[in-house]
């Protein structure tokens, strides 16, 4: 369909998917769908040695989990059935392309030996030339030295002829108008001498037979732009729009790597993060609506999505701040939503095997105090172990500090007024009463004696409220824990 929007994630399966990969997915994905175009994944696999079968899984599986449905690219049912949207599958079609620029003699077989391109750069350097490149030695062959270098079988790269523009323009979606002198550029190779083509090379190709209107990508693409426009302007092709998105740093200014939290993006799964929660801080990596608003869910953002607002400047990643979105995204979830995203982690940690009707009813409890503690899914194994389990060990230095022989005391005497209370009436208005009163007839403070029975309760210094935590656990549960304690 003519006018029709066509954008695509063109990743390298050389690694697994990472933040500023599905970012550059997302981007691409909010801008069709907003424009209600296609959005088309084509898997960049021509580097045979690094591109790996698992990576192609591990960036589909990425997408889908995340909700970037592509409209055209790898199968769906099954990753790795390369079809057409794999460029290991199209290297006819980048030779028959090649071809097509050598016959109209905008491109030519280049002979030079890697010698004589050593030797020309040590020239080039000792001149302290601007740029380095290629001479265009092999340029003017007549059509007999050919013949006779082939016939000789001699190897060779196909390069392009550069034009004679001085300049190269376009206008970035993003950063407006760029230039480059074209003098720093040469006849560059489109295809290398055992007959691999380059990646500007077949990136323009499928671009263009694939119909792409708008080619948004990372910042780190931008000096590629030059030569693609090149390509195109020699096949007389139409050159789609460019828009470079800025890069991503760490907290610390740094390009964004594992040292600053960042991970792979199905490693956030596997760590308890939310689908939404990904989505929503990705979205914020380089784009914003207003200076205000932070919230959004992926039918928001393809209405509200414009390429107009993606900031020039590098973005900053932040864990905590993605911590906080998933810690919002798992609470805005209904009781029984969350605890089924939950049930999971809890039974791979073996905290709890069977759901009976009394299981949940004391998880939904407890994960009403543990309220934002929990920040990411397997966060409320922490503090549901005490519940299930008791203690295995005792922190040592909540030992040392918090239960002196003094402290046991009181907390032995108030196990015993615990005993005295009706079930029912175990609750933590009444834990809090007589733990304030037994503090002050003992004259230790109730501070310590909180943390005391924290510790002997729980095993260690760090839980939810204490008094809710004491109520939950159940007052037969609690009095048998200070008993025991010796
Ligand atoms: N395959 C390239 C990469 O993974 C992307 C190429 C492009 O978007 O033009 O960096």
């Amino acid at each position: 369909m003519s006018g029709e929007i066509r954008v695509r994630f063109a990743p390298s399966p050389t690694g697994k998917l990472h933040i500023g990969g599905i970012r550059t997915a997302l981007f691409n994905y909010l801008f069709a769908r907003t424009k209600k175009g296609k959005f088309i994944i084509r898997i960049e696999d021509s580097d045979f040695e690094r591109s790996k079968d698992e990576f192609v899984i591990d960036i589909c599986e990425s997408l889908k989990w995340v909700g970037l449905d592509w409209d055209e690219g790898p199968l769906k049912e099954d990753y790795n059935t390369k079809n057409e949207y794999f460029q290991s599958q199209r290297l006819d079609t980048y030779k028959s392309k090649a071809d097509e620029l050598l016959n109209s003699g905008k491109a030519y077989r280049c002979f030079c030996s890697h010698d004589r391109l050593k030797e020309l750069k040590d020239i080039q350097r000792q001149r302290k030339d601007a740029v380095f490149g290629y001479d265009g030695f092999c340029r003017n062959l007549t059509p007999q030295e050919i013949t006779e270098k082939l016939n000789n079988n001699e190897k060779f790269t196909i390069r392009i002829k550069r034009p004679d523009t001085p300049e190269i323009s376009f206008c970035d979606l993003i950063r407006g108008e760029i230039s480059f002198r074209s003098d720093t550029l040469d006849d560059f190779i489109i295809i290398r001498s055992d007959g691999r083509p380059v990646y500007n090379f077949t990136v323009v190709v499928d671009d263009y037979l694939m119909g792409i209107t708008h080619v948004i990508r990372g910042e780190d693409h931008i000096s590629n732009t030059p030569k693609q426009i090149i390509l195109y302007k020699l096949f007389d092709w139409r050159i789609p729009e460019f828009g470079h998105l800025p890069l991503i740093f760490g907290d610390d200014g740094k390009r964004l790597s594992k040292r600053h939290g960042a991970v792979s993006i199905l490693e956030y799964k596997k760590e308890g993060f939310l689908r939404e929660a990904i989505l929503n801080y990705l979205a914020l990596l380089g784009w914003s609506y207003d200076s205000e608003r932070e919230i959004f869910s992926k039918e928001e953002l393809i209405e509200l999505f414009e390429i107009s607002k993606i900031s020039k400047t590098a973005a900053r990643f932040s864990i905590d701040k993605l911590l906080w979105f998933n810690c919002l995204y798992i609470h805005e979830l209904s009781r029984e939503a969350r605890l089924s995203i939950l049930i999971p982690f809890l039974k791979d940690a073996g905290i709890i095997s069977e759901l009976t009707d009394h299981v949940k009813e004391k998880l939904f409890a407890i994960i009403e105090i543990a309220g934002d503690r929990i920040k990411k899914l397997p966060d409320l194994n922490f503090y549901a172990k005490p519940f299930f389990f008791k203690p295995e060990e005792f922190n040592e230095k909540g030992v040392r500090k918090f239960l002196k022989a003094e402290n046991i005391q009181v907390i032995k005497h108030i196990g015993k007024l615990f005993k005295e209370i009706d079930e029912i009436d175990f609750k933590r208005e009444k834990i809090e009463e007589i733990i304030k009163i037994e503090s002050e007839t003992s004259g230790i403070k109730s501070g310590k004696i909180i943390q005391g029975l924290r510790v002997l309760l729980t095993g260690g210094m760090i839980s939810a409220g204490l008094f809710e935590t004491i109520e939950i656990m159940g007052r037969d549960e609690v009095v048998r824990r200070i008993e025991m304690f010796q």
